[in-house]
This record gives C-alpha cells, structure tokens and sequence, in this order.
C-alpha cells in the first residue's frame, strides 16, 4: 500500500502534513472537458521536437524520477504521489487534435506522443484517446513520434503501422534498467523491461523504426547496464538508442530523493554522490545545454561506453529522417476526400 506523500506545493501556501499514518493514495480520476487546446509548441533548444500531445495529466507508472511532476503543481496537487495517483484526462483530445489539424496555420510537423505524460498508462486502455489522436493522425497522414514505457501500445500495432506507410512513424520504447529490484523501486508501475522488450520486437518485426531510450542515466545506478541494453534492444530489432541525464527540477528532488532512501537505504549516498560529480557539485542544473547532460571523467566514460557499444552493436549508423511532411499531410475536406 501507498500513502499520500507530497513535496510542498510552491504555488500554494498551505501544506499537509499528517498526524499519524497518511492516508493511503487512491487512484482518483479527473475529466477535463475545457481543455482548449491539445498541440503543445515546445521550445526548449534541447528538447529534440517541436510538437507534442499528451491526453492524460499525471502519470500512474509513477516513476520517482520523473521530471514531469512539477507540472501537477500548477493544478493543486502534489508532485509525489497525487502525479502517480490523481490523473486528469483530457476526454475531448481526439477532437480538439482534429479541428487543429484543420486549421490552416497546422503544417503537419512530427507530433510527439506524448512528454509529461505516457500514452500508454493503463487508463488508456479504457478511455483510447492516444489511439483516437492516432486515428485522427492517419485521416490526415500526419507523422508521429511515441516515447513510451507502456506495453499496451502493442494493442495499437496495426494502426501504428498503417501510419508508419501513409504518413510516418517511429516509436521509443524507454528502458533504463533490466535489473527488477531497480525497477520496481523507481519506476514502480510501469511494465517491466522484458514486456517492453517485447513490444520492440513486435514493433521492429512490422517494420516500424523503433529506438532504445535509456533515459534517465542515473550515476551510481544503471550506467554498467549500458551495454546489455543496448544489446537487448538490438536484438529486438532497434536501429537506434540514445541516453539523458538524470533531472531533478523542483520538487522532483526531494521526492526522488526520499524514495531513493526509502528503497536503497545503502546505495543511496553513493549514488547522490555520484549525480553530484557530473552536475559539478549539484544535484540539478536547469540551463538549456546541461539540464540533460553531465560533465566530468565519470560522465565522459558514460558517454563512451554509450558510443562504443553503439557502435559495436551496429546502433545509431545512420539516423532516421522522419518523411517530409509535405509529402504526406493532407487535410480532409467535407466529404472525407483528401486535398492539401
Ligand atoms: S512513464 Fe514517463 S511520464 Fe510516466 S512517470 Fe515515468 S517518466 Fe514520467
């Protein structure tokens, strides 16, 4: 069982703090109907898209590093447990996507699904609004891009894979570590690796792009699973992998951190002092360029490792150009036929 746990909330200036036990932390769903828009411009010069969707608010894998918790604050809740526990959705996303795509000013960029959230969690399989948006994106051939951790996508192969013919397609499957206990103590609901590993193959196997995101690299954690990942992925049939550093913005910090305590008692020091070593002495940098990157000989040998086996594996030879969305994007018309 879990109990309600939650940094202060900054934009409030009240704070619960419980006498006794907490109370236990209830999955609590949220329907939004205001939503107005579902297309979000990111602009961060380190964040390699432009676009995203993200249907759902909150996110019950409930990873304890997750750099999105913060984003909960900005409703009221908590970035602890009430990201992992009290999830907005955005019922009206597949139609909001649709009438955004119509307008004009809409070019047919990559869209991402998703960034603060996973398309995936379990609640999708109730509510299908990533594969509604999906959908929406195949009637105008408008080319996507998923990251997820969430074995569910297997579910949406079939759509995915018409998508990757008539417009374009390429999913990352996230998977930072192979080791359970690791798993389990920071990315507590998600799937484990193997069923990720086998929703790759599966995806690989159609012929769609897949890709390893071993993201977040945690010093003192996961680094020495490098090469096996990226092994396992290229037996699954990847052409490519990438790797992120550890962020700790806000309120992340001191949940990520208590939870580090709580389940790895005797490695936690040694792994804080290992993030402190390639964020020059700090535990997060927020400036774009070095949020997601390290410095140092630890953080140089990470990244070697990375690229030698990468390189052995045959991984990251040639990158994958999504199609130019000229060639794909179509609007449809009244009728259902398609025009640019
Ligand atoms: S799966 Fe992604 S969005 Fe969900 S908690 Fe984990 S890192 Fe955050």
């Amino acid at each position: 069982m879990r109990y309600v746990n939650n940094p202060p909330n900054p934009w409030l200036s009240t704070h619960h703090e419980w006498i006794g036990e907490p109370p236990e932390a209830r999955l609590e769903v949220f329907e939004e109907t205001a939503t107005r828009s579902i297309i979000t411009n990111n602009n961060s010069p380190d964040i390699p898209f432009d676009f995203s969707v993200n249907c759902y608010r909150g996110c019950t894998h409930g990873c304890t590093y997750c750099f999105s918790r913060p984003t909960h604050e900005y409703l009221g809740f908590g970035a602890g447990t009430d990201f992992d526990r009290k999830i907005v959705v955005k019922v009206r996303a597949p139609e909001l996507l649709r009438e955004e795509l119509m307008k004009k000013s809409w070019k047919g960029d990559v869209l991402v699904f998703s960034f603060t959230s996973d398309p995936y969690i379990p609640l999708e399989a109730n509510y299908q609004l990533t594969r509604r948006c999906l959908e929406v994106c195949l009637e105008f051939r408008n080319p996507i891009s998923i990251i997820t951790k969430g074995a569910l996508i297997r579910r949406d192969l079939g759509l995915i894979k018409q998508l990757s013919e008539e417009a374009d397609a390429m999913v990352h499957f996230t998977i930072p570590f192979l080791d359970h206990d690791v798993n389990r103590a920071v990315e507590p609901f998600a799937p484990f690796p193997e069923a990720r590993f086998k929703a790759m193959k599966e995806f690989a196997e159609a012929g769609i792009e897949v890709g390893l995101g071993i993201a977040p690299i945690i010093p003192g954690l996961n680094e020495h699973e490098i090469p096996e990942l990226l092994e396992r992925a290229r037996d699954a049939g990847a052409k490519s992998a990438f790797i992120n550093l550890l962020r700790l913005p806000g309120s992340v910090r001191p949940y990520f951190l208590e939870r580090l305590e709580e389940k790895m008692p005797l490695r936690a020091q040694k792994i804080i002092n290992r993030i402190k070593e390639v964020k020059g002495g700090v535990l997060n940098r927020s400036g774009f360029g070095e949020r997601m990157r390290g410095e140092g000989p630890y953080w140089d040998m990470i990244v070697q490792t990375f690229k030698i086996h990468a390189r052995r594996l045959g991984l990251n030879q040639a990158r994958y150009e999504m199609k130019d969305r000229r060639q794909t994007f179509r609007r449809p018309s009244a009728q259902g036929s398609l025009f640019e």
